[in-house]
């Protein structure tokens, strides 16, 4: 691996390249750390010479359909979570680009919502089709800068380019409606108009799927977009954006700004051309961004942190509870919004489970995602690693018990190992908060009653999972369950016809005329 530094080389400490905090982010690793460059069969040379040779290694932002640099020429690293290895400088942004970008998609949103959706939907597609025949630059492009498997990096092209697909075809079904009338010489109809300029701002762990699914319904209905996504994990929106350009989607329709988060944040938020925020990302974030709209009064579509309970019941078939749950906690390393943050398990099969879930556990092999083998990646900072020893240590102090792992993998970097936790109780932090990692609390409960109590006490009702085998618990328990997904005997829930739910409403101005 050309690229990598020898093992004995000391880490390369991240040095802020610019004063302003928003300009430093980046992954900072203790010397000792940097065992992770060791690992045998790892090209990232060769992997980013495929992302290059197809034009896809952007570190400009987009604006007006230009490639374009911060305008005081500031850049910020952007680290693969494996290795340390700095990938690419990008432009580091702030107000004055956002602002631009904002005009860009104000002037280009008169021109694109003025198409047929035909029209649109056929940029879509192309820009679909383009997704897809290069989905393994683009997986390989997320496995470098988020550190997620390849696996599951491909699994999120076809994932994140089904938003595309389904939207392309959904807008021109944007139907309105007929009203009855209240006066017999009237006639009252609504009108379904795109709102104009929408901010969609995005987390590092779905680098393209949580760009997609806000940037397919908003294109798809007439709306222009501008989008930052993460500072961690920027290059795979941007490529994703350059295929945007080559399907024809019109300069200004789509622009990526990033870099200053705060800085590009409240730009879109002053700004009265910016009609709709679209988030996904942390609660407190969220809130800023809710509250921040309040002054020019824009819609507001947000998807925060979860706390999802996994509920195995006495009846549940073990074999697919645990296949279940295994992949409901693990997918992503922890590391996703509906991960089950807390596997509740019924106490007559909790030794059974317990035994079963940890010896699938233990065959989860940690390693960097560019090796075929591996099923759990790095975390994807320091920080993060030191949020789930924090967790971890809570729970050990107030009488949890490790069940398996339960500290940093021996690989270094922000590599942690699968972890189960037995014991778990509703004082702990494992319980009451979103441990974002590979970390599965285990917590026993007497009856269905119970079960549903501990489940609904948190106010983070995203996604829920529960295994049984008995029809009637199923509908009851989902029913019972104050979450918008649930998953019954199934780990993996997120689709893109579910979540149209979600992301299309709020995109359309509703009109009635009279
Ligand atoms: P996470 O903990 O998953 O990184 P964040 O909420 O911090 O979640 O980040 C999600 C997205 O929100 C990222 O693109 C990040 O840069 C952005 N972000 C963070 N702070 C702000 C802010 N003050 N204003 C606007 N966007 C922000």
């Amino acid at each position: 691996t050309p690229s990598l530094p020898p093992p004995h080389s000391p880490a390369p400490l991240h040095t802020p390249r610019a004063p302003r905090r928003w300009c430093s982010v980046g992954r900072v690793f203790s010397v000792n750390r940097w065992v992770g460059a060791q690992m045998g069969s790892v090209d990232a040379g060769a992997a980013m010479e495929k992302i290059r040779a197809a034009g896809l290694l952007r570190t400009r932002g987009l604006i007006g359909g230009k490639w374009v640099d911060a305008y005081d020429g500031k850049t910020i690293e952007v680290q693969n979570p494996a290795t340390g290895e700095v990938l690419a400088n990008v432009a580091c942004m702030g107000n004055r680009e956002t602002a631009d970008a904002i005009t860009s998609a104000n002037t280009t949103f008169y021109t694109w919502s003025k198409l047929t959706a035909s029209e649109r939907s056929k940029a879509l597609r192309k820009w679909h089709d383009l997704l897809m025949s290069h989905k393994e630059e683009l997986a390989l492009l997320m496995t470098l800068e988020q550190g997620k498997p390849m696996k599951e990096a491909l699994g999120e092209v076809n994932y994140g380019a089904s938003f595309i697909e389904f939207f392309a075809e959904e807008a021109k079904r944007v139907y309105g409606d007929i009203i009855p009338p209240t006066l017999a010489d009237r006639r009252l109809l609504v009108l379904k108009q795109p709102i104009g300029v929408v901010g969609a701002i995005t987390p590092w762990n779905f680098p393209l799927a949580m760009i997609t699914r806000k940037v397919g319904p908003a294109l798809a209905c007439g709306c222009t977009v501008v989008v930052k996504p993460s500072e961690f994990t920027p290059l795979t929106a941007l490529a994703a954006a350059d295929l945007a350009l080559q399907a024809g989607i019109p300069a200004g329709a789509l622009n990526v700004v990033m870099g200053n988060a705060p800085e590009i944040g409240d730009e879109l938020m002053q700004s009265t051309q910016v009609r709709k925020i679209t988030f996904t990302g942390s609660t407190a974030v969220g809130k800023k961004l809710m509250a921040g709209s309040a002054n020019t009064v824009k819609k507001v579509s947000l998807e925060l942190g979860g706390n999802a309970p996994c509920i195995v019941f006495d009846d549940a078939d073990i074999d697919v509870a645990v296949k279940g749950s295994l992949a409901a906690k693990f997918r992503n390393s922890g590391q996703t919004c509906v991960c089950a943050n807390r596997i509740l398990v019924q106490e007559g099969i909790y030794e059974k489970f317990a035994s079963a879930f940890v010896k699938a556990v233990q065959s989860l092999q940690v390693g960097n995602g560019l090796e075929e083998s591996t099923s759990q990646g790095p975390l994807i900072n320091e920080a993060a690693v030191q949020k789930v020893e924090k967790f971890v240590g809570d729970a050990t102090s107030k009488g949890a018990n490790i069940m398996l792992g339960g500290k940093r993998h021996s690989l270094g970097m922000s590599f942690y190992e699968p972890t189960v936790v037995g014991n778990v109780s509703n004082d702990m932090l494992l319980f009451s908060e979103e441990v974002f990692g590979p970390v599965a609390p285990l917590i026993p409960f007497k009856t269905e009653e119970e079960a549903i109590h501990l489940a609904n006490d948190t106010n983070a009702g995203l996604a829920a999972y529960m295994f049984t085998k008995n029809i009637a618990r199923s509908w009851r328990v989902s029913e019972a369950l104050e979450y918008g997904l649930v998953g019954v005997n199934e780990g993996l829930i997120s689709t893109e016809v579910i979540e149209r739910q979600i992301k299309s409403l709020n995109l359309l101005r509703y009109e009635p005329t009279m």
